[in-house]
This record gives structure tokens, C-alpha cells and sequence, in this order.
């Protein structure tokens, strides 16, 4: 999606330093972390959201991938965090999974 900035990190067109990818996903540091660490895991085809997703195979390698991550930066605990819709939080429509960490994170969440 030409005007999404998501598949523009994806192309390369807005520079970014992958700290994972595979031939599906790229994961990167969020710009305005929330947490001493905090990173996004994304497709790299364009899904606006979690109901977009159509296939058991995208949930499979977004998913798969964090626990991949976590161990490389040596971390067992974390917070993930997928919001959907403006009204809960969604700002960018390309879907990411948020993975915190380094942090006590609170529950209920506001
Ligand atoms: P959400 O509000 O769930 O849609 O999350 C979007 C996230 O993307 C926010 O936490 C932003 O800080 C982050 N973000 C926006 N632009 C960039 C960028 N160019 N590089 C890294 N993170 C970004
Ligand atoms: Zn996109």
C-alpha cells in the first residue's frame, strides 16, 4: 500500500533498523517506546488490521516470530499488545503486534 508508512519501513523507503526479519516479517523499535524495550512485529504484506487477516499461515508467522525475538534479546517476560480500531488505540493500519518489556506492567490496562 503505496501510502502506508508500515510497507514503506517494509520497502525500505523510510530507513529502519530491523532488529528481526524473516521472508514474511520485520520487527523494529517502536519510535516512542513505552517500555525499556519496545518493539513492533509486523507483515510485510499490508493487513489493515487483526480482522484483516485472513489466513491461519499470517497469524502463524507474525506470531511465531516473537518468541524468536524475545530469546535472541534474552527476554522471558513481556507484554504483547495488538490494538484494533481508533478507539482502541490503533494509529497505524498496518497491523503490528507491540512487545514490551524490561518493565512492571499493571492489569487492568486503561
Ligand atoms: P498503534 O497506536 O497501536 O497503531 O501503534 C503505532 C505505533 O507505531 C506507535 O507506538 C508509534 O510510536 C509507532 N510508530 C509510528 N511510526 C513509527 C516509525 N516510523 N518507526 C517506528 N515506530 C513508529
Ligand atoms: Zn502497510
Amino acid at each position: 500500500m503505496t501510502d502506508c508508512i508500515f510497507c514503506k519501513i517494509v520497502k525500505g523507503e523510510i530507513p529502519s533498523k530491523f532488529i528481526y526479519e524473516d521472508e514474511k516479517v520485520v520487527a523494529f523499535n517502536d519510535l516512542n517506546p513505552q517500555a525499556p524495550v519496545h518493539f513492533l512485529v509486523i507483515p510485510k504484506n499490508h493487513y489493515e488490521s487483526l480482522n484483516d487477516i485472513d489466513t491461519k499461515e499470517a497469524f502463524a508467522d507474525i506470531f511465531s516470530a516473537i518468541p524468536k525475538i524475545t530469546a535472541k534479546l534474552g527476554i522471558k517476560e513481556y507484554r504483547t499488545v495488538v490494538n484494533t480500531g481508533a478507539s482502541a488505540g490503533q494509529t497505524v493500519f498496518h497491523i503490528h503486534v507491540h512487545v514490551m518489556a524490561g518493565r512492571k506492567f499493571t492489569w487492568p490496562a486503561g
